[in-house]
């Protein structure tokens, strides 16, 4: 099976090295207020505004204290209380104890905080209920622990998801500095397609492409631009390409295969395009092409950074082929080029399910277990349905689902990750451990 292909691994690792190169180059920064910084790569290190935690803090309620002497168990005064929201106490008097409330500041010299549920309380007096021994450093996190004041939390780099904000909320930084989006030209390409908002006539259907790739673009940290839809004809696709030189990444979409009015790569070749691969042993998404396209000089400077190539990939038009290429390659790809240290994709370990699942045809009872089928020479991705909420200790279960063809929009949206049989295997047989690649 065309062994002068590439296969996954190899062309995966092709792509990968080719974007890390690209995004060695500048990429200019703006300004986003914190409540909007979802979904954006940082652009510059986060640091600490001051020591993390900023004083030294009691992680329960309970009585601060010195180790040494609550874990003689004698009663000890107690001195004094604190409250989250208190400026810091005074020292700690030897032989006493000091009420406090989770959050709050511990006292100087005090070494360990006696949880409620482990003390007694006898009016003034407190101690630690026997068998009890307490350690120094218990229950407390000591000024700094996290990072001391100027220090880096987080790298330029960093995606920005909901953890990242409240660290940046805890800093005091109510605006981060992020990297501009790379603008992703979407050109999707076939005679028979039209707008989502139009009634196909008999042969026609919609451009279901252009919307699923908006949404994955998005995810992914590009700016998605969506150009009118090409026809299959030579002077169409000229001029559709011409246009798309005005962004940091092509997604082209149909007209890769062998097909007589599959005319996509004679027309990134006379666009002056060089190949890196025009096609990987993977199913779906064998006729996948990886290139790059020169850029206008001018276009370059007046767009975001100092790209000289446009990248593009050729994915192919059927919807799961198109997914998964994306997910694969150009998602890693585009990763990359917004400048995200992490660049993908996610693969996982789960278990085959021994049936199929529940989102079979209606009426069709499930199948029996069986074994899924390798494509001798071909990594395949087939749509498939994990569970992940299962038992402690045990790997999630996946399982294929039922499946008319690589357009078959409907398993592909019942999905929620692809089953990945390895170009090695002749079949996977239920119970087997094998990967996933997640969304
Ligand atoms: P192609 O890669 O052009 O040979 O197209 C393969 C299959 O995908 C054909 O059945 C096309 O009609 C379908 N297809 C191509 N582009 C799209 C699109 N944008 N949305 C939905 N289906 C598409
Ligand atoms: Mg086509």
């Amino acid at each position: 099976m065309s062994p002068d292909l590439p296969g996954y691994d190899e062309a995966a690792a092709l792509v990968a090295a080719y974007c890390a190169r690209l995004a060695r180059l500048r990429l200019p920064s703006e300004r986003v207020d914190l409540s909007l910084a979802a979904g954006r790569v940082l652009a510059q290190s986060l640091r600490a505004d001051r020591d993390q935690p900023p004083f030294a803090r009691s992680t329960r309620d309970g009585y601060a204290c010195r180790a040494h002497e609550a874990s003689k168990r004698k009663f000890l005064r107690l001195a004094g209380a604190s409250r989250a929201g208190d400026p810091p106490a005074g020292a700690l008097p030897k032989g006493a104890a000091w009420e406090i409330m989770t959050g709050a500041p511990v006292p100087a010299g005090a070494d360990a905080v006696m949880m409620i549920e482990h003390a007694e309380q006898a009016g003034a007096k407190v101690r630690l209920l026997p068998p009890r021994k307490i350690e120094e450093g218990e229950n407390i996190v000591a000024q700094g622990a996290q990072a001391l004041e100027g220090e880096e939390l987080l790298p330029a780099g960093s995606s920005i998801q909901s953890a990242q904000i409240a660290l940046a909320a805890a800093c005091g930084h109510a605006v981060l500095e992020v990297f501009v989006r790379p603008r992703v030209a979407i050109l999707t390409t076939g005679d028979e397609l039209v707008p989502v908002e139009f009634s196909p006539a008999p042969g026609q259907i919609r451009n279901s492409n252009a919307s699923m790739l908006v949404a994955m673009v998005q995810a992914a940290g590009g700016e998605p631009w969506v150009l009118p839809t090409a026809a299959d004809d030579a002077g169409a696709l000229d001029a559709a390409l011409a246009q798309a030189a005005d962004s940091s990444l092509l997604l082209i979409t149909g007209g890769v295969s062998a097909g007589k009015f599959d005319l996509v790569e004679p027309a990134l070749a006379r666009a002056g395009a060089r190949f890196h691969f025009t096609g990987v042993r993977i199913q779906p998404g064998k006729p996948l092409v990886f290139g790059e396209l020169p850029r206008d000089r001018q276009l370059a400077r007046k767009a975001r950074g100092e790209q000289r190539v446009l990248p593009f990939f050729g994915l192919p038009g059927n919807p799961i082929s198109s997914a998964v290429t994306f997910l694969l390659f150009a998602a890693p790809a585009l990763a990359a080029l917004a400048r995200r240290l992490e660049c993908g994709p996610r693969f996982a370990l789960a278990r085959l399910a021994a049936k199929t699942g529940k989102h079979g045809k209606p009426g069709v009872p499930p199948q029996r277990p069986r074994a899924v089928a390798g494509g001798p020479g071909l990594t395949r991705f087939l749509p498939a349905s994990c569970t992940f909420g299962g038992a402690a200790g045990r790997l999630p279960e996946v399982t294929p689902l039922p499946m008319h063809g690589s357009g078959d929009l409907a398993a592909l949206a019942r999905s929620n990750c692809f089953l990945v049989v390895p170009e090695e295997a002749h079949t996977l047989d239920a119970g087997a451990t094998v990967r996933i690649l997640l969304p």
